[in-house]
């Protein structure tokens, strides 16, 4: 399929599952972790290129201090999420199984802010994507673009419309719903700076219409702001349908527009941001504290306490669900994310990172799947596919590993929103297949783009 020659939606979303929501920990008022007593900060925490740690062991290091530079334009800078001593540099595994640099910090237990942490002066756009890069902001809602690469629009960009994304469509994560209801304030200043210094004429911020307290906050808050840009704000109710957070969905929902194969958002005229990063970018114009904490939330059958917590990036997480009060039944499943699009973890030794925004553990009911058995071509997972792909079809040629009908099916345009295996009678294993298929496509060379 050529790049740009079929919409990925037609005029109407379509496709999507309801989902069951989950959303035991909505009430929950976030709780700050203490500090733990060590954290591991891996260098790829983004999109794009691994940093390069710049700290040693023996090395004092205090909170905001850079431990890990960018060597490329796509990356993000890493900080200390910690004040006390560098103890080793080592290789850690990523949840999806590549390997990299992480410095593991032994806490003196103070959270000392560095004397490098300024807070910055943002007028224009060259010092908004300055600022943005320095303070290591990159997608919070669980793509992990950096954020600096995002705005940094070139004069042909024709971009009119700010879409912040508080759909949060993914079972049991109410990180972001705490976020609209506790940071209001930081949403509101972050998102002027991102209008004004872009020029962007008018933000839509879309929240599903299964958090009204959300809605009521949001639209509270954006009408008694004395901000001129707050005139040209919508907070849009959109209907709850999972994958709704998908960004080229969002925008479709929110905008009407379509996003083409092989575009990008700005293609359209938007831009999407998560309202975390949002928040976190009205946090950091006010402190200059870089990202070296995160909001998620932890929850699912086997967790004793579910909560919403901030935690220093880099803490592990064993010491997390033992702040929750340890697992009151055997976990069977430890995942990153949501159910739907979350990773599976083999331990409870892995870290947090930037852009994780749950921790779910979930007992034997929940976690063991049925066997799948034979397709009985009943079209479902096609119909419940939000970007009109047949996945039983690119089963099929993964199974051949015929590259000429996946790039024909178009398997690269999927986003691995796992409705299809979700709506799949017979329990394929419908997302590792596209995943296989994104990669057989990469080593041919031909991903269509
Ligand atoms: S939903 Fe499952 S059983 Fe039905 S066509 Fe797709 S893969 Fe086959
Ligand atoms: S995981 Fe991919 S193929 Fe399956 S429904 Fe989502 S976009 Fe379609």
């Amino acid at each position: 399929m050529a790049k740009g020659s079929i919409p990925l939606f037609s005029r109407f979303v379509r496709g999507g599952v309801k989902v069951p929501h989950n959303k035991n920990t909505a009430s929950c008022q976030t709780v700050e972790m203490p500090c733990p007593d060590r954290v591991v900060i891996p260098m790829q925490q983004h999109i794009g290129a691994p940093c390069k740690v710049v700290v040693k062991p023996g090395d004092a290091v205090a909170v905001g201090d850079v431990i890990g530079e960018c060597t490329s334009y796509i990356s993000a800078p890493v900080h200390a999420s910690v004040s006390g001593s560098v103890v080793r540099v080592m290789q850690v595994k990523l949840a999806n199984g590549s390997s990299c640099d992480a410095v593991e910090i032994r806490s003196d237990g103070e959270m000392r802010v560095s004397k490098n942490v300024k807070k910055p002066s943002v007028t224009n756009k060259k010092e908004l994507v300055e600022a943005v890069f320095n303070s290591g902001l990159v997608g919070l809602g669980g793509a992990g673009f950096p954020t600096h690469v995002k705005l940094d629009l070139s004069e042909n960009d024709t971009v009119d419309t700010l879409i912040i994304n508080c759909s949060e469509c993914e079972p049991y994560i109410t990180a972001d719903h705490r976020c609209a209801l506790e940071n209001t304030a930081d949403i509101i200043s972050g998102m002027v700076t991102v209008m004004r210094c872009l020029k962007i004429d008018r933000t839509i911020i879309g929240v599903e219409d299964n958090k009204p307290g959300a809605v009521r906050a949001l639209s509270n808050a954006v009408k008694i702001s004395p901000e001129p840009e707050c005139r040209n704000v919508e907070v849009k109710k959109l209907k709850t349908r999972y994958p709704q957070g998908d960004e080229k969905l969002l925008i479709k929902a929110c905008t009407g527009r379509a996003v083409l194969m092989g575009q990008l958002p700005k293609d359209s005229g938007c831009i999407v941001m998560n309202i975390s990063s949002v928040a976190f970018l009205g946090s950091y114009l006010k402190t200059g504290v870089p990202l070296i904490k995160k909001r998620i939330t932890v929850d699912g059958s086997a967790i004793s306490q579910p909560k919403n917590l901030i935690v220093p990036i880099g803490t592990l997480i064993g010491d997390i669900i033992e702040f929750c009060g340890g697992v009151k039944t055997p976990a069977y499943k430890l995942m990153y994310g949501g159910p739907m699009m979350g990773i599976a973890l083999p331990n409870d030794r892995f870290p947090i990172i930037k852009n994780n925004n749950a921790i779910l553990a979930f007992g034997e009911k929940e976690a063991v799947l049925p066997e799948p058995t034979a397709c009985i071509r009943c079209g479902r997972c096609a119909a419940h596919c939000p970007m009109h792909l047949i996945p039983e079809a690119v089963e099929k040629a993964v199974r051949l590993k015929d590259t000429v009908q996946l790039k024909k099916h178009s398997a690269e345009a999927c986003i691995e929103c796992g409705c299809c295996a979700y709506g799949c009678p017979a329990h394929r294993p419908l997302v590792q297949s596209m995943r296989v298929a994104k990669s057989l496509l990469k080593e041919a060379g031909s991903n269509g783009k």
